[in-house]
């Protein structure tokens, strides 16, 4: 049985069940947690019920109302110390994922890294919430826009991102005055426990109780009543374009404001005069890291006609060096899958793209290493057919299996990347400025999506920026830039300073 490391405290959560044998099934009000490595329960978590749910939002109300009146700089003081927290945990932190969801250790310590960089952004826009002061057409007018807490948020997490997604959202809401309400995956209840109690411990210790709450619970009985919920003024969720497209229109229904954060089907493109080597290894960390389970993983690769069988030729032979088991264990590149379902998926794309006419050039197979009992795939490149067609590259398959197509034309290129649902994210690896620039064109006939490349593959964006994506991808925005809009109210004032009537448009109303 798992022993939850002392500093996460998390056995003395009321949630917490240490003794299970995974065979509860959600009726028995307990979501048991699977280390995906071994197969084996962690641990199990308390369901909420509608009159828990009840509570925690009535009482989120309460804690928003407080709030709401602490000057935003003095909110960044608290976000400040919950990065200090989280940087004393880091590791043990990190870890905890690792057993969680499967990601190598350097990826689960390189995830709490995230959520402290998106804090240390939130504490310095604690200070710059301000609006614009706009000339008033009017003489002995002002006019200016001023931005006020919005509420509550609720926050619908992935399993993937079981910690960091919840820091873009938690951090910026914190500053912007609102509390948020977490409802994290049933694949990564644990994670979600420990990181939510280090920032409500750290913000209660400062006086400042509430602000952070958890509710943990199925779709049907939690998210559901969540979403329909008029008392949560943005919903901020990420997950599958399904789940989005669903969240989307029901919150739309109660006039609610949505940020959706959804599938990706990102494409790499490579032309003739790029650094192949540079193209190669960016391309192996975008289509394996994460087991291929992030949103901006690589799952399609574009290459020029004159290159292709060299570039993937040396991505076939790293592919081949890549060491898959042990997240925990130094030297392993690519952990488990989430479960049996993804293995499923991903056998089940394997074979839909054979009989589709596309050749394995590496892996294909699920796997088990040794000593191991949970879910693991080989990494694996599948080469189109000369003509292109390989439908099953469409859908977003989560998992490590990354298709190559050929091109010989540039706008071949950018058609072929840009004719999927999503618009999540792209790259390309070239030299030629033109070729990059067509690539970025202003007038928006180049990349469709969200985020664009050069020269760096299509994963790991840096909190500075707005994350998000186009189209399928449900066009939100997190993290940096002006991404902290969406959480926050604005209210245009004009005031009046003179003692005369004078309307807008020159009406005269005499
Ligand atoms: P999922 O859609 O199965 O679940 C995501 C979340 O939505 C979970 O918390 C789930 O419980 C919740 N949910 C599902 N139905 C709901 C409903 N009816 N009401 C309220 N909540 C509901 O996704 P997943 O398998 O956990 O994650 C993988 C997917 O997430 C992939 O498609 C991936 O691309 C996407 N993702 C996107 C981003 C991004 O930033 N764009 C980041 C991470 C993951």
């Amino acid at each position: 049985m798992h022993k939850p490391h002392p500093d996460l405290d998390l056995d003395k959560d009321p949630r917490y069940v240490a003794d299970v044998t995974g065979k509860e099934g959600l009726e028995s009000g307990i979501a048991v947690s699977f280390n995906p490595a071994t197969g084996e329960p962690i641990a199990g978590v308390k369901l909420d019920t509608a009159d828990s749910y009840e509570q925690t939002v009535a009482e989120a109300q309460e804690a928003f109302k407080r709030w709401r009146t602490v000057p935003a700089p003095v909110r960044g003081e608290v976000v400040r110390n919950i990065a200090v927290e989280m940087r004393r945990l880091l590791e043990p932190l990190g870890e905890l994922e690792s057993i969680e969801v499967g990601k190598i250790r350097a990826e689960g310590i390189g995830e709490v890294q995230e959520t402290i960089d998106i804090a240390d952004y939130a504490v310095g826009l604690s200070r710059m919430l301000g609006g614009k002061t706009v000339p008033s057409e009017r003489p002995q007018h002002r006019m200016m826009e001023q931005w006020l807490p919005l509420g509550l948020v609720g926050c619908i997490t992935a399993f993937n991102f079981p910690n960091a997604v919840w820091g873009w959202n938690a951090m910026i809401a914190a500053v912007c005055g609102d509390v948020t309400v977490w409802k994290p995956s049933l694949l990564a209840p644990l994670t979600a426990i420990a990181t939510n109690n280090i920032a409500d411990r750290v913000a209660t210790e400062m006086g400042h109780p509430g602000i952070f709450r958890l509710v943990i619970g199925t779709d049907d009985e939690i998210g559901e009543r969540m979403i329909a919920d008029k008392r949560f003024p943005l919903i901020s969720a990420t997950g599958s374009c399904n789940m989005g497209r669903h969240v989307g229109q029901v919150v739309a229904g109660r006039l609610g404001r949505c940020l959706l954060e959804l599938g990706g089907n990102n494409a790499v493109i490579v032309d003739k005069d790029a650094d192949l080597d540079l193209a190669a290894k960016s391309t192996v960390f975008g289509s394996v890291g994460t087991a291929g389970q992030r949103c901006t993983t690589s799952r399609r690769l574009i290459a020029h006609k004159d290159v292709v069988d060299e570039l993937v030729g040396s991505m076939a032979r790293a592919y081949k060096t890549i060491k898959i088991g042990d997240p925990l264990e130094d030297g392993t590149l690519v952990g488990p899958v989430i479960g049996q379902r993804t293995v499923d998926a991903f056998e089940s794309a394997v074979e839909q793209a054979k009989a589709q006419g596309g050749e394995v050039l590496v892996g294909g197979k699920a796997h088990k290493p040794d000593g191991l009992g949970g879910w693991f795939v080989e990494p694996t490149i599948i080469r189109a057919p000369a003509n292109n067609e390989l439908p099953i590259a469409m859908d977003e398959t989560f998992a490590p299996i990354l298709y190559v197509f050929t091109f010989d034309d540039l706008d071949e290129a950018l058609r072929m990347q840009n004719s999927v649902d999503q618009g999540l994210s792209s790259a390309i690896f070239a030299s030629d400025v033109r070729t990059t620039e067509r690539f970025l064109n202003v007038d928006g006939s180049g990349s469709d999506c969200g985020l664009a490349y050069v020269n760096l593959g299509t994963s790991g964006a840096e909190i500075g920026g707005a994350f998000g994506g186009e189209k399928d991808t449900g066009g939100g925005r997190e993290a940096g830039s002006d991404s902290w809009k969406a959480y926050m109210r604005r209210q245009t004032c004009t005031i009046n300073f003179g003692s005369e009537l004078r309307l807008a448009q020159g009406i005269r109303f005499e």
